[in-house]
């Protein structure tokens, strides 16, 4: 089964809903970047966020999701765009701290106080930038505040990741529920208190049930629009990292292969690395 995203309307067009399984996504974050429990479920949180926001765009429209916490697991980056590819990283992917007295992960201990940033790339000349504090730290209850405060939009967010044993990931996807303008008192007490009763995303998603079956539990009426396909895709390449390499100038590169004989980079979102001989920065030093 692989990552699939769900988008549709509820209640007469009022109510918007999209949800997503993402465990192959986190999976591949998770295996890319060796991330322990609470790193794969803070990164894969955010993930599945971003491509539920991807889904939000259109075209070529792209957006990056940034959580600046000052907690042990630092910064985490996402990029999504609106044909499903996501990629991301954590600073530290290897920081495990205790659990809560709950049983459950420390996202909001991993990631600290701070801000969220959403950066959205719509093809104008100048990006749109959002930012709102990190108020739980647990991340859908940060983007709750997100869409509500910089977006005017009241939503419901529920975002979750299932570790197992052996850290590979056993579950994870999420659901935004967007209140849109002209919905009656009634209909949000309803909605309200559907998700009040609903269980735990991750123990909905274990259980096998699907992004449509988890709507329709909170939105009865839910009327499926589209369903897509999400996947873990960076746009690294080697010819990007030549290109890095080529606008350090001549006298850098000369330096490089002077004191190293050769160069690896590797890429922040995937970690692929790359790495080049004497001969073949030489091979670039005369393409410059
Ligand atoms: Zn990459």
């Amino acid at each position: 089964m692989s990552n699939t995203l769900i988008r549709g309307t509820a209640m007469g067009g009022k109510v918007r809903a999209f949800a997503a399984t993402t465990k192959e996504l986190v999976e591949q974050l998770h295996q890319r970047h060796n991330t322990l429990a609470v790193a794969s479920a803070a990164l894969g949180r955010t993930a599945t966020m971003a491509a539920i926001m991807g889904a939000m765009m259109k075209g070529n429209e792209k957006l990056t999701l940034q959580i600046h916490g000052d907690g042990p697991i630092g910064k985490i980056v996402v990029d999504a765009n609106a044909h499903g590819e996501v990629r991301g990283y954590v600073d530290h992917p290897e920081v495990e701290i205790p659990l809560k007295p709950s049983g459950k992960l420390d996202v909001s201990g991993a990631v600290g106080e701070g801000f969220i940033y959403v950066t959205k790339d719509l093809g104008m000349k100048e990006a749109y930038r959002g930012s709102t504090p990190i108020v739980s730290g647990e991340i859908a209850e940060d983007f709750t505040y997100y869409f509500a405060t910089s977006e005017q939009t009241p939503s419901a967010v529920a975002l979750g990741v299932l570790v197992d044993v052996d850290y590979s990931i056993r579950a994870a996807g999420g659901f935004i529920i967007q209140l849109l303008p002209g919905l009656s008192d009634e209909d949000i007490d309803t909605i309200e208190k559907q998700l009040a009763e609903l269980r735990p995303i991750t123990e909905l998603l274990d259980r096998g049930l699907q992004p449509v079956d988890i709507l329709k539990e909170i939105l009865p009426d839910f009327v499926l629009m589209e369903e897509s396909e999400i996947k873990y895709q960076c746009k690294c390449s080697r010819e990007r990292v030549e290109t890095t390499l080529i606008s350090l100038g001549k006298e850098e590169l000369q330096s490089i292969i002077q004191e190293d004989g050769q160069a690896e980079a590797s890429c922040h979102f995937c970690n692929e690395a790359y790495h080049f001989t004497q001969v073949e920065l030489e091979r670039l030093q005369e393409r410059m």
